[in-house]
């Protein structure tokens, strides 16, 4: 039986914070995973928001899984110049809101608001609300923690998801945010979704936090090599 494990990263396999490459993911899911990944007819993936170039920053350089950026979209195509043209405006309006420490992040893909370093909340909130009445032309726009994400492409979790694990018999994803939701909602009955945390989900199983996620991660992994042994 192919499982494939696939997980997101912030909030899942390490915890939130202002500083996104001041986080580290944490030593019992990272060991879980090793072990996972060891096991015959067993992949680990790690599906994050994060660009690759962010994701590699904050894992393990040796760590065994398949790396899937900008919510699938990398690695991935080539954009056409109007793709690029739009990011290029996108970028522009979203500078003129990055004030009182909100930022502007750079994705092969996308481009991105982050407010979470913005002191006061109300500052914030109008910060986002600003960035969420900007012009997409139809293209894709979503919202996280704290942040305010434009895409030129329409990949989603779920897009990538649904492909990748047409060669698995069974798929366990795990993720907290809004934008794994697209990735819940590939799931079949043979699969397991798992939420982390409070957000409203399709998922079957929900764990508090991230923790509780490596204890999950741990117990799978004993759960996997026992299966193994008896091959
Ligand atoms: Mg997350």
């Amino acid at each position: 039986m192919r499982l494939l494990v696939c997980l997101d990263f912030d909030g899942t396999l390490a915890e939130l914070d202002p500083d996104p490459y001041a986080v580290r993911i944490h030593p019992e899911s990272e060991a879980a995973i090793r072990r996972l990944a060891a096991i015959p007819e067993t992949e680990v993936a790690v599906l994050t928001g994060r660009h690759i170039e962010g994701i590699k920053q904050v894992l393990p350089q040796n760590l065994p899984v398949t790396l899937a950026g900008s919510h699938g979209a990398e690695p991935g195509p080539q954009l056409e110049d109007q793709d690029r043209a739009y990011l290029d405006r996108i970028e522009d309006q979203l500078h003129a809101l990055a004030t009182n420490g909100a930022y502007v992040e750079v994705k092969p893909y996308q481009r991105v608001l982050h407010v979470a370093k913005v002191q006061n909340p109300d500052t914030a909130q109008a910060i986002l609300a600003a960035a969420n009445a900007i012009d997409t032309q139809g293209r894709p726009k979503t919202q996280g923690h704290n942040v305010v994400e434009f895409s030129a492409v329409e990949v989603t979790k779920g897009t990538w998801l649904n492909a990748y694990k047409q060669a698995f018999d069974r798929t366990i994803f795990a993720g907290d945010d809004d934008t794994d939701e697209h990735a819940m909602a590939v799931l079949t009955p043979n699969d397991l979704g798992i939420k982390v945390g409070t957000k409203p989900s399709g998922a079957t199983r929900r764990v508090p936090d991230v923790d509780a996620m490596a204890q999950l991660l741990t117990q799978l992994a004993d759960e996997r090599e026992a299966w193994s042994a008896t091959r």
